[in-house]
């Protein structure tokens, strides 16, 4: 019998009427496990409807009760994130143990927004003007959109929905079609932990459901995550209807070693942040860029490490799965072979890996290419595989330069024992996030993750004080109760006093 995967509305499932679904499969056998409903307008209208409907009543639910919702929802993932992880894999391909690791980075955020009657406080000011008090209060935006991509399809989603629901928002999902079960176990989740129905919806589909998100004037806000063409077209196309918009796109992450840096350690993070996730991750490293003399010997530890990755089915005891479908496989591939092709070295070559998984798995190996140039299409595209290029240059000024000058502005990191120039670096790189020997600088929850540049487009970044208020609006309030006496008709401005 097929397993169809519908949309979750009003604390229930729901078919919705299109008829169009999409196969969803197991990456490590090829096998078709599922079929997604992909949504019509006037499904994506009903679950919007909902978020629109329950909206009044959860922003009128006091903080004690709200939080005491988020605190449970908070434990019972804690207490059943296997369940959660499994899931993952077994539509991502991504090892059990990295995808336990995603639901605890975004658990840590479901912890932060427990805090949430703190972070919402404002401001007061008394006698602001003679007997006149002066304050400010933060309320909800309304319905909210989330719209997800695969490469997490638990932690992104929960960068984003605690905040927005301890806020008081309503929220509308839409998760990557490719990996579509994890957001509805989620929100089983909630439903278990008490959260009214209606308050997290889930709508899967394709642009027709991206767009009505969009669009649909209940919607107040997008929250995007994906590669960095549709942030843009998301990002365009929600302002240009008045929605309050982040949109979080691509990535070209490089890590530069420096002469002086500790070479074993430098290798371990290239490998750990290269491959880990087979490569599919908007923080991993894909450009090793070796300053000076150390380039050899860097490439020769990186290989010898890389060369040990088990790859196989992430339910097994292999370092690293399969990529996500057969055709983002052959592209990663086909970007191995135009690297050989333009002169890279191919000093390890994933494209012949023996895997420990099904025959017709998405498999590629970890792929080191040595001697990339930035004129490679290796070197300017983002790949989203195991393809790690070393780009060796002779000074940190061009190294520097390489990533000032990508379009591209997530992540880096650099390796160095000198102080001096990690502090020089963490100033001078326009990037969002900076790691200083830490290869994945993926921000805590009470800090904010976003790029720069391409990478991401809107003025707010993920969760933190950013997250906050992003999914609010602030009020600004001038009050007199006490001697409310006037001067009588004076059409000048108000002015203190
Ligand atoms: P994607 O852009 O293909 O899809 C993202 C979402 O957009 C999905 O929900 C998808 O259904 C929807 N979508 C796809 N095409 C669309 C279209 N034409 N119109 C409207 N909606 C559309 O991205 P992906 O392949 O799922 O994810 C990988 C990308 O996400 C990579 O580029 C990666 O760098 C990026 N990413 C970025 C971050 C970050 O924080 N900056 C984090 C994770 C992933």
């Amino acid at each position: 019998m097929t397993n169809v995967i519908s949309h979750w509305v009003d604390g229930g499932v729901f078919a919705g009427d299109s008829g169009v679904t999409a196969s969803v499969t197991n990456p490590a056998t090829g096998a078709v496990t599922g079929e997604v409903a992909l949504a019509s307008v006037a499904d994506a209208r009903a679950v919007i409807d909902a978020a629109a409907a329950a909206f009044p009543g959860w922003r009128d639910t006091s903080l004690s009760k709200r939080t005491a919702v988020l605190f449970r929802f908070r434990e019972l993932l804690n207490e059943r994130k296997t369940e959660l992880a499994e899931l993952i894999t077994a539509e991502h391909g991504k090892v059990v143990s990295d995808a336990l690791g995603e639901v605890s980075r975004g658990q840590e955020v479901v912890e932060f927004a427990c805090g949430i009657p703190h972070l919402l406080k404002g401001g007061y000011t008394e006698n602001a003007s003679t007997k006149v008090d002066a304050y400010s209060i933060r309320q909800p935006l309304g319905p909210v959109a989330i719209i997800s991509p695969f490469n997490f399809p638990a932690m992104v989603p929960m960068w984003f929905f605690p905040i927005a629901i301890a806020t008081g928002n309503t929220v509308v999902l839409k998760p990557s079609e490719k990996d579509p079960s994890a957001s509805l176990w989620l929100a089983a989740l909630w439903k278990d932990a008490g959260l009214p129905d209606g308050v997290f919806n889930v709508l899967h589909g394709d642009k027709t459901a991206v767009d009505e998100l969009l669009t649909n004037p209940k919607i107040k806000s997008v929250s995007f995550v994906g590669s960095t063409p549709i942030a843009q077209y998301v990002y365009t196309t929600a302002t240009a209807t008045g929605k309050r918009v982040q949109a979080l796109g691509g990535a070209k992450n490089h890590a530069v070693i420096l002469p002086d840096a500790d070479l074993d350690l430098a290798a371990d993070a290239m490998v750990n942040a290269g491959f880990g996730s087979a490569g599919e991750r908007c923080m991993a490293v894909s450009a090793a860029v070796a300053v000076g003399p150390i380039a050899d010997d860097l490439v020769a530890k990186i290989a010898e490490r890389a060369r040990n990755i088990k790859t196989g089915d992430g339910t097994k005891d292999s370092d690293m799965g399969p990529l996500v479908t057969a055709a983002h496989r052959d592209k990663v591939a086909s970007y191995i072979d135009a690297g050989e092709a333009a002169g890279a070295k191919v000093v390890l070559d994933g494209r012949h890996v023996t895997p420990d998984g099904g025959q017709d798995g998405f498999w590629l190996g970890p792929t080191l290419l040595d001697n990339v140039t930035p004129d490679m299409s290796v070197y300017t595209d983002e790949i989203f595989g195991p393809v790690l290029s070393v780009v060796r240059v002779e000074t940190y000024d061009q190294a520097l330069d390489l990533i000032n000058t990508n379009p591209y502005g997530n992540g880096t990191a650099i390796f160095t024992n000198d102080g001096g120039a990690a502090r020089r670096f963490q100033n001078e790189v326009e990037v969002g996030m900076v790691g200083i020997n830490v290869p994945i600088p993926v921000p805590m929850a009470y800090y904010s993750f976003g790029g720069w540049k391409a990478s991401l487009f809107g003025d707010t970044h993920a969760h933190g004080l950013d997250g906050v208020h992003f999914f609010t609006r602030q009020k600004a309030i001038t009050s007199r109760w006490l001697d409310p006496s006037h001067g009588g008709i004076n059409l000048g401005f108000p002015q203190n006093g």
